[in-house]
This record gives C-alpha cells, sequence and structure tokens, in this order.
C-alpha cells in the first residue's frame, strides 16, 4: 500500500460527535459546541444494534442533518457505511468521509461490495478493526478498498470483544494496532476511546495512552445529554469534558528519543498494567467468595480461623512457587497479607449476623 495518500497532517487528528443521530438540532447543537476542537464532524445514521428491538438509527434523514451541520459549522462530515446502499447514498448526499465498523470489517463479502461500490470515488474512507482480535481481517480490509483504487485509508483502533471481565468495554491489545502500523507504516491510525472504555471515566486515559503510542488522531464520543443519548449512554461524554480532555492530552515529541523503543517501552508497560488489573478483579472475586464462606461457616457454628487451612495454602503456594520458578519467600508474605485480610473481613461479616 505505498501509494496511500495522506489527508490529514495535523496531530491528533479529531473525529467528534454523537454515536448516533438523534434530530437536527442536536446534531448542530452539539456541533456548535465541538467544533473548534473538532476536525470531522461524527454521527451515526444506520446503527448496527445487537438487540433486534433497540433504536437502530434515524436512517437517511440523518444525511441531510449531517449537511445542516456542515451548513451551519463548516465542519466535514463522517457516518458509518455497512452496505452498497449506505455508500451510494452518502456519495449523493456528499458525506465528506466514511467509516466502516468493527461489524463490518469481519466479513470480507461486504468488505468487497463495499470497495466495488467506491470504485473511482475520492473519498476517504476509515476501516475499524475487526470485532474479535485478527489481524488479517483488518489488514485484508484495506488491501481490499487498496485494490479498488481507494487510497486515501485510515484506520480506527477500536477494542476487541472479550469475554475476560476488564475494566475496558472493547480490550485494547494495543499490540495489534502497532503490528498493523509495522504492516502498513504510511497508514494513519486513530484511537477510538470511546467504544474501548465503555464508560466516561477512562476516556482520558486511553487517549492519552493512544498518544504516547504516537497514535494520529482520536474519534470521541460527544452528545448534548449523555444520559438520555439513545445509544452508547454510558460512554458519551459531554461538549465541556471533550475540551477538556483535549486541553489536558500531553503530546510528546517524537524526535528527541527513539520513538520506536519508547512505543515498545510503553506497550510493554501496558501489558503490566492489564495484568495488574485483572490481580485486582481476582482479589475482588476471591473477596466474594471468601463472603461464601464466613456465611457457610456462620451457619454451621465454624471457627473463622482454621490452622490447618493456613498450613494448607501455605503448602500449595509453596507448590506453586517452585513449580513457576517464583520467589518463595515473596509469596508467602503476599499470601500472609491476603490471608490476614480473608480473616478480618470473615470476623467483620460474622459480627453482623
Ligand atoms: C460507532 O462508532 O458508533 C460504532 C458502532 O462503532 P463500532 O463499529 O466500533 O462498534
Ligand atoms: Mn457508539
Amino acid at each position: 500500500m505505498k501509494q496511500i495518500k495522506r489527508f490529514f497532517h495535523n496531530k491528533p487528528f479529531v473525529i467528534a460527535g454523537p454515536c448516533s443521530a438523534e434530530s437536527e438540532s442536536q446534531l448542530i447543537d452539539i456541533a456548535k459546541n465541538i467544533s473548534s476542537d473538532t476536525d470531522v464532524f461524527r454521527a451515526g445514521i444506520w446503527k448496527p444494534r445487537t438487540n433486534a428491538d433497540t433504536f437502530s438509527g434515524v436512517g437517511e434523514i440523518g444525511l441531510s442533518w449531517l449537511n445542516s451541520v456542515k451548513k451551519e459549522t463548516g465542519l466535514r462530515t463522517m457516518t458509518e457505511v455497512a452496505t452498497t446502499t449506505h455508500v451510494e447514498k452518502c456519495l449523493k448526499n456528499e458525506v465528506d468521509m466514511l467509516w466502516i465498523g468493527a461489524r463490518t470489517t469481519v466479513n470480507p463479502f461486504y468488505i468487497q461490495e463495499i470497495s466495488e461500490a467506491l470504485k473511482g470515488v475520492n473519498i476517504p474512507v476509515f476501516i475499524k478493526n475487526p470485532i474479535h482480535p485478527e489481524l488479517d481481517l483488518w489488514v485484508g480490509a484495506f488491501e481490499r478498498l487498496y485494490k479498488n483504487g481507494i487510497l486515501q485509508l485510515a484506520a480506527i483502533h477500536r477494542g476487541f470483544f472479550t469475554y475476560n471481565h476488564s475494566i475496558f468495554r472493547n480490550d485494547p491489545k494495543w499490540e495489534i494496532p502497532i503490528k498493523l502500523k509495522e504492516i502498513f507504516p504510511n497508514l494513519p491510525i486513530v484511537c477510538d476511546p470511546s467504544h474501548i472504555s465503555g464508560k466516561e471515566s477512562i476516556i482520558q486515559d486511553v487517549s492519552q495512552i493512544a498518544m504516547d503510542l504516537s497514535m494520529d488522531g482520536l474519534m470521541i464520543e460527544v452528545h448534548n445529554n449523555p444520559k438520555i443519548a439513545l445509544t452508547d449512554a454510558n460512554q458519551q461524554i459531554n461538549p465541556k469534558k471533550f475540551h477538556q480532555i483535549l486541553k489536558s492530552l500531553i503530546l510528546r515529541k517524537k524526535a528527541i528519543t527513539n520513538q520506536h523503543v519508547y512505543n515498545r517501552l510503553t506497550l510493554i508497560r501496558r501489558e503490566i498494567d492489564a495484568i495488574d488489573s485483572q490481580i485486582v478483579q481476582q482479589l475482588c472475586n476471591r473477596k466474594n467468595i471468601v463472603k461464601k464462606i464466613a456465611d457457610f461457616k456462620s451457619k454451621h457454628k465454624l471457627t473463622i480461623f482454621q490452622i490447618e487451612r493456613w498450613y494448607e495454602i501455605l503448602k500449595n503456594r509453596k507448590k506453586d512457587s517452585v513449580e513457576l520458578e517464583m520467589n518463595e519467600k515473596m509469596l508467602t508474605e503476599i499470601y500472609e497479607v491476603i490471608h490476614k485480610y480473608s480473616v478480618l473481613f470473615q470476623t467483620e461479616l460474622i459480627s453482623k449476623n
């Protein structure tokens, strides 16, 4: 993909707007409030929803609303396309840029059809990563569009579905967009912290990580009243928060240190962060089991502290430490603390019963 045409140069390139277009006045209101920090205004008008009975977008009428946004604010506009009919309607209504959603990238038939419908058209197209972490599908989608002459391409990293409990709605798996960059060094990558986070509170941190990893832009969902949003209410932020996040981003200079080395280090640190967050989650799961044990002991009038059980825990951890070549003293100390708080917690629970 040597001839990819770069269609933006500023960094971060900011795409913002609501998850879904809900009314014309809503779009204009949001657009006016975010335009000073926004390069392209986004709004989904055909929404790929998991459940059949939920709001699935306003449809074609939303295209004229996007045009009103353009007239009122001068912002360029962007929406999601999943079928050739969507593409045709967007082109007819002069939408400036398109994105292909995560649920579409998984299907090479759709991607092929969309790229044929876009043949000969000079429009930037962003491709979101597929729902599951299969890099080749993402790569293949770019290749299909490129082969049909679509040269203004960019990626959107929106995280990956996982059944594991995580603080993220979609696991970022930062190593995947980094591998994509290695395959296509000139392909811009925009991070979508909204769909990765799934909640307002971590959007800032995810955006900062994306900048630290040298990503080119951000796609952020902004709603004038997130609480009553018809889709993705938990993760949409209001314009005030949006400006705050952008203002507080730290943009590091590339030249001083070796950016590649820095990216690798940051990536390894994110792996540590992910594991730490799993450790805390498991401690929380453990605490819930401790509560079960406390109820059981209380019901059967058993003592809380049972020395044999403590010896058994120590013996098992010692066995683990040998098998996993871990420092035995370290594991013993960690378990002394865990066990101490487990006993305290049970004492509290039983005294309340
Ligand atoms: C969206 O951007 O609103 C959307 C539906 O995204 P994704 O395809 O990442 O789920
Ligand atoms: Mn959304």
